[in-house]
């Protein structure tokens, strides 16, 4: 018997350390959280308790396979690892050949987002020089639009939330997808008295136990955001101090929010004046206060703007100046420092790359007529795009396309795999060696691998390495080893990681990285170009866009919207599942294995719709068929649609994201998947 250290993969903030009990045949026996971690202390949530079924299932790939029927069909025949690389390494010296290296599209996101298994295909693609896929789904928006305000993501101490005093969880659903967060920092402060203010147009679970729920208008955060400051600065209730000693443009945001009173704001949100009023003077006026944002609000055309505005609030508060105020967020610079993220990313020579397209794009990259050159080979790895990319109807129709050439690796057979011509069998984390930062916590975990891996199955390093070996590629840092790397990483000698080293690591399987009394902000030394709190963004307004926190209206018609889809669809996660995982794995938190569309009692009967109906979501990008449930979660006119199911859950095999747009946000970056409009009607 051993036990082994690791970490959970997913893409959650919390990043959980977990102990795997291995027997002496190597069998993964007994699998639990770490309880000596601080911050998850043991807990693990429910999707991971099924993490040992996810390895050990039926239904994993566990050897090559190569397609033996139509694109779609699921039918594969096994074939050997010589056999695949050489298939795939064949077709892209071809493609190559023919039509040039950016007729190679490679796709991957959040599957697992250890620094290894995230990265390991980024220096090869950038060798082969094929097209780059660019941004995220979620994420960029909101890290680009809180770092044109207050530098690159210092973010505060994610713990800190314990001292604060009145904490707004804005657009984020907490208490489902931060369980450790909610359980832990937010359960404290509020056993100290602190009030939980949500702001959200679907009642979460967050929103039903939180003390006040701000059911805005989808894509209208904005306008809330700059009423309450033309509220807090109307009324003196401003940190002037603060704002003269470490802000840029308070004039000119001054004049911006004299353009959103709060009566303007109610028609816009949908929040009545008086909310509002008593909503700003109380973060106003409640010390200290945090605002916690992540990815909820960015999926709008409008989203960076949404985000920039509420990023603007702790500075005009002053928030930052006490432990337990200020913005928190992302928790990634102090890796960014501690870490050397050169060892996995693109040497200097092989950037920028000639061609790059948005991940929220793929469905438009693969049928566009006038692509030049058209992506003939593409490579998906961590990702699942047929549930997880905006516009399903036509990036299926592109997977179908006779003259692509696709190669999937993978855990099991998803919407995506199905259309592959190749799936390569894809390890779990406790088969391999991943050191896992994290996106939420102060925490270094190193994954140890627990069991050998099943079957045939290799991590995406070792994909890339057999992959450079087959193309000729002979630079050394393609083939370093996956320890070799962690080393490397691990070598910067930043004191966020001094005294933590590849053994003490290995021995405790997470450190917390040496932050001090870490509050970046207190003093307002700001990361940004000024060094300061930037209302005015002056790198806006070199990209011809508003310099000043703004709201900008969501176009109605620019995506699909017509008088006959009047009803907004929020296509956010689900409870039970990561993104496009465990769906297929059975639960009991989801008995009936169904989406379910969450429908206004006012919507409902205007269509003469009653609970339980089974009924059609419809625009111009595709239909879906569920029952529907109705209820207050969503106000008249907003319906909710969780993304994650897989096609084969709904009565027509097409899920949310048939629905939604495919287009980014008008910064040129994120997806705004959340401007869909739908119908919906009576299924017949
Ligand atoms: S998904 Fe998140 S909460 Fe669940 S085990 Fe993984 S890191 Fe922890």
């Amino acid at each position: 018997m051993k036990k082994v250290h690791g970490a959970c993969p997913h893409d959650c903030p919390d990043t959980c350390a977990w102990v795997v009990t291995v027997n002496d045949e190597g069998e993964a026996i007994e699998f639990h959280g770490d309880p000596d971690h601080p911050f998850t202390k043991g807990a693990l949530c429910s999707k991971l308790k099924r993490y040992p079924q996810r390895v050990y299932s039926q239904e994993r790939v566990l050897y090559p396979l190569k397609r033996s029927g139509p694109k779609g069909s699921g039918e594969f025949v096994r074939i050997s690892w010589d056999q695949a690389i050489e298939e795939v390494s064949s077709k892209f010296k071809e493609t190559i050949e023919k039509s040039g290296p950016l007729a190679v599209l490679p796709y991957n996101f959040a599957g697992t987002i250890g620094m290894l298994q995230r990265y390991a295909g980024e220096q090869f693609f950038s060798r082969l020089g094929a097209t780059e896929i660019l941004g995220d789904i979620c994420g960029a928006t909101a890290y680009d639009a809180i770092s044109s305000v207050i530098g690159p993501m210092d973010s505060m101490q994610v713990e800190d939330l314990q001292y604060s005093k009145f904490i707004i969880l804005w657009g984020t659903n907490t208490a489902t997808t931060n369980v450790h967060l909610w359980g832990g920092a937010i359960a404290t402060a509020r056993r100290s008295g602190a009030t939980i203010v949500v702001v959200d147009p679907i009642k979460t679970n967050t929103a039903a136990h939180a003390d006040w729920h701000i059911q805005v208008k989808p894509g209208t955060d904005a306008a809330l955001a700059l009423a309450m400051m033309h509220v807090i600065i109307r009324d003196g209730l401003y940190d002037k101090e603060f704002v003269d000693m470490h802000c840029l443009g308070f004039n000119g945001l001054s004049e911006r929010v004299k353009e959103y009173p709060p009566e303007k704001a109610e028609e816009i949100t949908g929040i009545s004046a008086t909310e509002i009023e008593k909503f700003a003077i109380a973060y106003a006026t409640t010390s200290p206060s945090a605002i916690r944002t992540v990815v909820g609000m960015e999926r709008y055309s409008n989203g960076h703007t949404a985000v920039r505005a509420v990023a603007c609030l702790p500075g005009l508060v002053g928030a930052y100046r006490e432990k337990g105020g200020g913005l928190s967020s992302f928790m990634l610079s102090m890796f960014f420092e501690a870490l050397d993220y050169s060892v996995m990313l693109p040497p200097e020579e092989h950037l920028p790359r000639s061609r790059s397209l948005h991940l929220a794009e793929l469905g438009r990259a693969l049928t566009d007529p006038d692509m030049d050159p058209p992506v003939e080979c593409l490579m998906v790895y961590n990702s699942n795009p047929v549930v997880t990319a905006p516009n399903q109807n036509l990036v299926i129709e592109g997977l179908k396309r006779d003259d692509l050439f696709a190669v999937v690796h993978e855990q099991f057979i998803t919407d995506t795999a199905l259309y592959a011509d190749i799936v390569l069998p894809a390890t779990t984390q406790f088969e391999h060696l991943e050191l896992m930062p994290s996106w939420g916590t102060g925490y270094l975990a190193l994954n140890k691998p627990a069991i050998e891996p099943l079957g045939e199955a290799v991590p995406n390093t070792e994909l890339f390495r057999r992959l450079s070996r087959a193309m000729g590629f002979t630079e050394t840092y393609l083939h370093l080893s996956d320890e070799e790397r962690i080393r490397l990483m691990m070598a910067t000698g930043h004191k966020y990681i001094c005294g933590i080293t590849y053994e003490t690591l290995a021995e405790n399987g997470w450190a917390s990285l040496n932050l001090g009394d870490f509050q970046p902000l207190a003093n307002g030394q700001f990361t940004t170009p000024s060094g300061k709190c930037e209302f005015y963004s002056q790198d806006y307004a070199d990209a011809g866009q508003d310099p000043l926190p703004i709201y900008e209206p969501l176009d109605p018609f620019e995506y699909g919207v017509d008088y006959e889809t009047p009803l907004h669809l929020v296509s956010a996660k689900n409870a039970h599942f990561l993104n496009s995982e465990y769906v297929n794995l059975r639960h009991r938190g989801t008995v009936k294995h169904q989406p379910e569309v969450e429908m206004n009692p006012q919507d409902a009967a205007s269509r003469d719709i009653v609970d339980g109906d089974m009924v059609r979501l419809y625009n111009r990008f595709g239909e879906v068929r569920v029952r529907v449930h109705v209820s207050n979660m969503t106000k008249e006119g907003v319906v909710y649609l969780p993304f994650n199911w897989w096609p084969e859950t709904t009565a027509n095999g097409q899920s949310a994201n048939a629905l939604t747009p495919d287009g980014v946000s008008r910064r040129d970056i994120g997806s705004n998947a959340f401007d869909a409009h739908i119908q919906i009607r009576k299924a017949g």
